[in-house]
């Protein structure tokens, strides 16, 4: 990589604003390729040739996008993982494909960022020749790193969201239980919006549809030692128990 930076108006750099071509040395103050006429001493008259690219710009924060990028990203899979089962159905999602390819290359210029300022800082080198940003935009990618190792070690974002919702299905429950009506659906049961609550008593169990955009998985109430809907079975991995007579489930 080129360690020289130009960083003067100098004219050795001025270019036509019109074709781009190089104007220095000319005898004349007429473009030779389009016949535009400019000025040397007239820095409105030409464009200056884009600086050759330093390692030296990246000793600085990541731009604000990226730090933008990562906190959606960060802010999309918590989302996603509140859903029951959502993991098992972050694959087919656009956005996670979009995530999978630019994660990575956000990551490898955040390294590069950390080496550059390491050896612009060792060698004792002028800061690079770039705008300023704001220091804050180095907690962008750690923030995500944390989410991402936190949602897998331990599926935070669905405990939340369930422990804050299941007073509500459970208030559903005991009025089922106890001969009441279905609640209108589409509707929302604590923190989860749910699209359909199927009343299957007889056959041992309560359904509720929440799913993400992609699937319809949700959590099912089932009566103790009673296996799953037995309309949904043929369709259904294996549940997984939230406790007791709670379970996620996929139909
Ligand atoms: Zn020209």
């Amino acid at each position: 990589m080129p360690l020289s930076v130009s960083t003067s108006d100098d004219f050795d750099f001025a270019r036509c604003k019109t074709c781009n071509y190089l104007l220095r040395s000319l005898e004349t103050d007429i473009c030779p390729e389009c016949g535009r006429a400019f000025d040397p001493n007239d820095r409105s008259t030409y464009c200056i040739q884009p600086r050759e690219r330093s390692w030296r710009d990246y000793a600085s924060p990541p731009p604000t996008w990226q730090l933008w990028f990562v906190v959606g990203a960060a802010m999309l899979y918590v989302y996603l993982a509140s859903f029951p089962l959502a993991p098992n159905f972050f694959l087919p999602c656009l956005l996670q494909i979009a995530l999978i390819v630019m994660t990575p290359v956000v990551f490898v210029a955040y390294i590069m960022r950390i080496v550059a300022c390491y050896k612009l800082r060792s060698d004792d080198m002028p800061p690079p020749n770039v705008k300023k940003r704001p220091r804050h935009n180095w907690f962008g990618l750690p923030f995500l790193i944390a989410v991402l190792v936190s949602v897998h070690i331990y599926n935070w974002p669905f405990a939340l969201r369930w422990s804050i919702s299941k007073p509500a299905f459970e208030k559903i429950v005991t009025s089922l239980l106890s001969g009441g009506p279905v609640p209108k659906s589409p509707c929302w049961v604590g923190a989860y919006h749910v699209k359909q609550i199927y009343n299957g008593l007889n056959e041992g169990c309560i359904n509720f549809v929440t799913g993400t955009s992609f699937d319809a998985c949700g959590i099912e109430y089932s009566l103790d030692d009673l296996p799953p809907n037995p309309a949904f079975q043929n369709f259904s991995l294996i549940p997984v128990k939230l406790g007791e007579n709670w379970r996620e489930f996929e139909w």
